[in-house]
C-alpha cells in the first residue's frame, strides 16, 4: 500500500500568474488571465482553431470557431459574443460594426497587425475597443521576403519542376550574385529593417527609404535616400511600409517609369502598394525583370482557399500567373509556428485585458482612423 500522505504538488511551469490583494478584509487570489470572454472567431482555418485552442489553456476564454469571413451577410452569427475575433480579409466595416454593437459585441480582436479592413471612426463612434498583434514575428515576414527574392534569381521554382521531370539542363536557369547588388527597402521598420540586416549579410549595398529614420538600419551601414534615388539605383526593391492612405498605389507608372530597367519588384507587405496593371505593362516591356509577390491588391477573393477546381475569375491575377519570371505565394509570409503562437497568445491575452479594464497597450488609437 502507497502511504496516504499528501506530496506537495510541482508548480506547473505554464501555470497561470495570479494577484494577491485583499477584497473586504480577506485575501483573495485572482488570475490575471482567467477573465473569460464569449468569443467568436470568424474565418477559422484549422491551424487557428489548434493555435487558438492551445493558447486558450490559459484564459479559458469561450471561443465558438466558425468558418465564414465576418461581413454584412455574416455578422448575425456574432450575436450575444461579447468578442469577435477575425482576420486580415474580415470585413469590420460600418454596417457591420453598428450590427455587431447592436448585438452586444464590444471587442474586435484581429489576429495580425494591420488594421486597414477596419472603419476605426465607427468604432469609436460607438465606443467599440480594436485590438491587434502589432508584431508576431518580424523575422517570419524577412526570412520569406528573402526567399522570394533568392527564388527568383535562382529560378529554384523552375529547377525544382525541371529536376523531378528528369531535366537536367541549366538553360535559362542564370542568375546573379547577390554580392554587391543594391537593395532598396522601402519601410525599414520592423519587418524592413531585419529584410536590410539578412541583406546586408549577403553583402549587398542597402538603400533606404521610410518617413522616419530607424537607427538600427543606418547602423548596418544603410543609407536613407528620396524615393526617386532609390528607383534610379536599387537592382532589388522590397516593399515593407503599411497600406495608408499615402502609400496606395505607390508603384504606379511613374515609380515603374524611375526604375532600373531589369528590376526585381518584391511585395510581401499588402497588395495594393502596387498598381497591378502597371507592374504588368512594366513585365510586358521588360522594365521589371522579376516580380516575387506575397499580397495582391484583389487576394481577398483568392487567398486562403482552395480554389484549384475552380475558374479563377480574377483575369489580372491570372495575368500574373503566366510571367515565366513572376512568383507569387498566398499571403503565407507570417505563416510560421512561431508566429502562429504568438498571434494566439496575444490575442486572447487582448481580450482578457480589455474586458478586465486593464491597461492594453495593443488598442488601436481611435486617433488613427482616416480622415
Ligand atoms: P512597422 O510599423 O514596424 O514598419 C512600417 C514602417 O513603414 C515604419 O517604419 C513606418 O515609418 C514606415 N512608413 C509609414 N509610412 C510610410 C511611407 N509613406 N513611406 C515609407 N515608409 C513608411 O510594420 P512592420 O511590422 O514592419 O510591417 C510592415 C507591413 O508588413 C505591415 O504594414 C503589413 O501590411 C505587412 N505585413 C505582412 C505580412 C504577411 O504575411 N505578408 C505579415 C505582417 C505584416
Amino acid at each position: 500500500m502507497m502511504p496516504d500522505v499528501a506530496t506537495p504538488k510541482k508548480r506547473r511551469k505554464d501555470a497561470v500568474p495570479v494577484e494577491k490583494g485583499m477584497n473586504g478584509g480577506r485575501l483573495v487570489t485572482r488570475c490575471l488571465q482567467c477573465v473569460i470572454m464569449k468569443t467568436a472567431v470568424f474565418n477559422t482555418k484549422p491551424y487557428d482553431e489548434e493555435f487558438l485552442r492551445a493558447a486558450n489553456r490559459a484564459f479559458r476564454h469561450k471561443l465558438t470557431f466558425l468558418e465564414p469571413r465576418l461581413s454584412t451577410q455574416t455578422v448575425s452569427l456574432a450575436a450575444g459574443y461579447e468578442a469577435v475575433c477575425v482576420f486580415v480579409h474580415d470585413e469590420v466595416s460600418a454596417p457591420v460594426l453598428d450590427q455587431l454593437h447592436a448585438n452586444g459585441t464590444r471587442v474586435v480582436a484581429l489576429r495580425c497587425a494591420g488594421f486597414n479592413n477596419v472603419d476605426l471612426k465607427t468604432a469609436a463612434r460607438l465606443g467599440m475597443k480594436i485590438v491587434r498583434v502589432p508584431a508576431y514575428s518580424p523575422s517570419a515576414v524577412a526570412e520569406h521576403t528573402v526567399g522570394l527574392i533568392l527564388t527568383l534569381n535562382r529560378k529554384i521554382y523552375k529547377a525544382y519542376t525541371r529536376v523531378r521531370e528528369g531535366n537536367f539542363s541549366l538553360d535559362g536557369l542564370l542568375g546573379f550574385d547577390m554580392r554587391g547588388r543594391t537593395v532598396g527597402v522601402i519601410g525599414t521598420g520592423k519587418i524592413g529593417a531585419i529584410v536590410a540586416r539578412i541583406v546586408r549579410g549577403f553583402a549587398c549595398e542597402v538603400l533606404a527609404h521610410d518617413v522616419r529614420r530607424n537607427p538600427e538600419v543606418e547602423q548596418l551601414g544603410a543609407r536613407y535616400v528620396a524615393l526617386n534615388e532609390l528607383y534610379r539605383k536599387s537592382d532589388i526593391i522590397t516593399l515593407h511600409c503599411p497600406l495608408i492612405p499615402e502609400t496606395y498605389h505607390l508603384i504606379g507608372a511613374e515609380a515603374v517609369r524611375r526604375m532600373k530597367p531589369g528590376v526585381m519588384l518584391i511585395n510581401s507587405s499588402r497588395g495594393e502598394l502596387i498598381d497591378t496593371r502597371t507592374v504588368i505593362a512594366g513585365l510586358k516591356s521588360g522594365k521589371i525583370g522579376y516580380l516575387g509577390l506575397d499580397v495582391y491588391e484583389e487576394e481577398a477573393d483568392l487567398f486562403f482557399e482552395d480554389l484549384s477546381t475552380r475558374v479563377i475569375q480574377d483575369d489580372v491575377f491570372s495575368r500574373l500567373l503566366t510571367f515565366p519570371n513572376v512568383i507569387i505565394t498566398g499571403h503565407q509570409a507570417f505563416f510560421t509556428r512561431e508566429a502562429m503562437r504568438n498571434i494566439a497568445e496575444t490575442t486572447l491575452q487582448n481580450v482578457a485585458d480589455v474586458e478586465a479594464g486593464r491597461a492594453c497597450r495593443n488598442i488601436i488609437d481611435a486617433g488613427l482612423a482616416k480622415k
